[in-house]
Formats: structure tokens, sequence, C-alpha cells
């Protein structure tokens, strides 16, 4: 796939704004913070890709990048701790909304810190996914944090963290030193090609 060639399409608050599904999608999942801009921003090769769509509380609003011949959703990151009740059920509605609507949904690349165990918010996002059937991998985000051995602590702590662990890829990600950048780029191409 041809990196280079991404835009920007637009963002989306409200479920009803949701244009129908017209390509592929490769959608991007994680917690408020997880490294998700930067992931995206890393992939594509771009500085602000990711924050060019950012007004404020963007962090609920879908975002859609055209490729080639997929399209990438930036969903709206959870977690965000002083949330209203009325702003969480929005998340919820968004997200039911757009994996309820038989989009042509690839992939689900779910972000978790790689530092820490999954949060809650983590283990529900990646049960929802399961119990929906949706194809994913998990990115473990901020691996240049940890050294050779809590990597691999973590790695090993994982396999009972997550549900169906051993049907799940895990892959270490870091933007500081670009692990992880290589494997995820061969699974989009993977896609991109069929
Ligand atoms: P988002 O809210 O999920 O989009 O998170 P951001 O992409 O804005 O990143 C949140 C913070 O984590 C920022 O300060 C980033 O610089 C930092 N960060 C993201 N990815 C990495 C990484 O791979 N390594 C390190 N060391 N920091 C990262």
């Amino acid at each position: 796939m041809n990196y280079h060639a991404i835009e920007f399409e637009t963002s989306f608050g409200l479920l009803s704004q949701l244009p129908p599904s017209t390509l592929t999608e490769i959608a991007f999942s994680g917690r408020s913070n997880v490294g998700k801009s930067t992931l995206i921003n890393k992939i594509f090769n771009r500085k602000t890709l990711a924050k060019v769509s950012s007004v404020p509380g963007k962090t609920r609003t879908i975002n859609f990048f055209k490729g080639e011949n997929v399209r990438f959703v930036d969903l709206p990151g959870y977690g965000f701790a002083k949330v209203s009740k009325a702003e969480k059920r929005r998340w919820a509605d968004l997200m039911e909304g757009y994996f309820g609507q038989g989009r042509d949904i690839a992939l689900v690349f779910q972000l978790i810190d790689m530092r820490h165990a999954p949060t809650e918010d983590d283990l529900m996002m990646i049960n929802f996914l399961i119990d929906g059937g949706l194809p994913f991998v998990i990115v473990l985000t901020k691996a240049d944090k940890l050294n050779k051995t809590q990597r691999q602590a973590r790695l090993t702590a994982l396999q009972e963290e997550i549900p169906c662990a051993d049907q799940v890829t895990l892959i270490p990600f870091s933007a500081v030193n670009g692990d992880g950048v290589e494997e995820i780029k061969s699974i989009i191409d993977e896609i991109a090609q069929e």
C-alpha cells in the first residue's frame, strides 16, 4: 500500500452522521492517551495526520482516513475519568452504532499500554470484539518504556490477562524506536491487496 496516499476525510460525533461503508475498513481502538494518534502518525509517517482531525473533544469522535483500497477509522478513545454519564452514553451509542451497521470491517487494531495490565475498559472492549466476532489484533504501545526482561514479563502476564489470548496476535509497538511498525504495515498490506 502507498502509505503516502492517505487523506483525512472527516470526523463524526453522531451516529446519524456516519457515511455508508463503501470500502473495507481497518479501525483503531484504545483508551485515551494509549498512543493511538501517535501510532497512526507513525504508520503513515506524518507528524499531524491524526491530530489534524482534532477539534475540542475530538477524543469522542470517529475519524475517517482514506487510503488506496482501505478506509482507516480512528475510533473515539475511552476511559477518560472525568466524563459525564451523558458523554459515556454518547460514546457507547457511537461505538455500538459503528460496529452494528454491518460495515465491512476487516480488522480492528486494539491498543493497550504495554506497561500495564489491561484496564477494565480495555477488557470490556476486547470482550465486545470477541462477542461480535470481529477480527482484531492487539498492539502493545509504548514498548520502548520497558526493558527486555520487563517486556517478556508483560507478554507472559498478558496470556493470563487477555481472554482467548492463545488465539490473539500481540504486537509490541514503539513510535520511538519503530518496533512493530513493519508487522502492522504487513497486516495492513495484506488487507489492502484483497
Ligand atoms: P491518544 O490519546 O491515544 O491518541 O494518545 P497520544 O498518541 O496522544 O499519546 C499519548 C502520550 O503518549 C503522548 O505524550 C505521546 O508522546 C506518548 N506516546 C505515544 N506513543 C508512544 C511510544 O511508543 N513511546 C513513548 N515513549 N511514548 C509514546
